[in-house]
């Protein structure tokens, strides 16, 4: 049911759709409300999720997310939905933030030091945006420094299917350099390597590349998830989620 970073040691998530509920194309642990699946259903997945991270679903917190760069605090259980963005940020031992995603990135973040935690939503937009850096921004806002920083991206639309066209390829490559457009043998379009603008965007500020996990896996050509161009936008939306656990003591890096 869920896949984790080898990086992080918080208790986190990365799902695939195995271990819910839901039925016919939101089969079977999709977690959104807004995409035509069963409320009963959503409800139970999300408590799965929880469980698995040893917790509630009072305990988790979401965004309603819109492709912009904001970043919001998470304050306390049974906050639900905290607001308009698209990153959470919290402090507060116990409280799991996530994201749902079906091929834009789901980015977790952790604070070993303090056990703060960040979850990231990024489609092109928030790649382009650095959306990654106004969450590290605010963990480090809050005490944290970027040695205890650790970041993963999980499962999401990759190079080999990420085609794109315009000026996204000359607008990726001048930001993040040429290397994040590829080219296909047989494909006439650009595609774009989204996870290597993030790993771009965390090594200029600072983030050591071994505090970077970007997972392998393809949302669209992988049928264990959900992927909205694959399934032509009628697909469920997975969860990631990270829970926010300070140390008990003060421990090594
Ligand atoms: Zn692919």
């Amino acid at each position: 049911m869920l896949l984790r970073s080898t990086l992080l040691r918080s208790p986190h998530g990365f799902p695939t759709r195995e271990g819910g509920v839901s039925k016919g194309p939101f089969a079977s642990l999709n977690t959104s409300l807004t995409v035509g699946d069963v409320a009963d259903d959503v409800a139970e997945n999300v408590r799965r999720l929880s469980a698995a991270l040893e917790a509630t679903p009072a305990q988790v917190l979401t965004v309603h997310q819109v492709h912009g760069t904001r970043v919001l605090e998470g304050l306390r259980a049974g906050e639900g939905v905290v607001g308009e963005a698209d990153a959470l940020v919290t402090r507060t031992g116990g409280l799991i933030v996530g994201v749902k995603t079906a091929d834009c990135l789901p980015i977790l973040i952790e604070d070993r030091r303090s056990g703060a935690v960040a979850a990231v939503h990024a489609g092109w937009r928030g790649v382009m945006g650095e959306i990654v850096l106004r969450a590290l921004e605010q963990l480090i806002s809050a005490g944290a420094a970027l040695d205890s920083l650790f970041v993963a991206v999980g499962p999401a639309i990759q190079a080999c299917c990420f085609e794109v066209d315009g000026d996204l390829p000359a607008r990726f490559a001048s930001t993040f350099g040429p290397e994040i457009v590829r080219s296909l043998p047989g494909k006439a379009r650009a595609h774009l390597d989204l996870g290597l603008g993030v790993r771009r965007s965390l090594e200029r500020a600072g983030l050591a590349a071994s505090h970077v996990d970007v997972l392998p896996q393809c949302t669209r050509c992988d049928e264990r998830f959900f992927s909205h161009r694959r399934d032509r936008g009628v697909t469920g939306r997975h969860l990631s989620v990270i829970r926010c656990a300070p140390p008990a003591v003060d421990t090594a890096l």
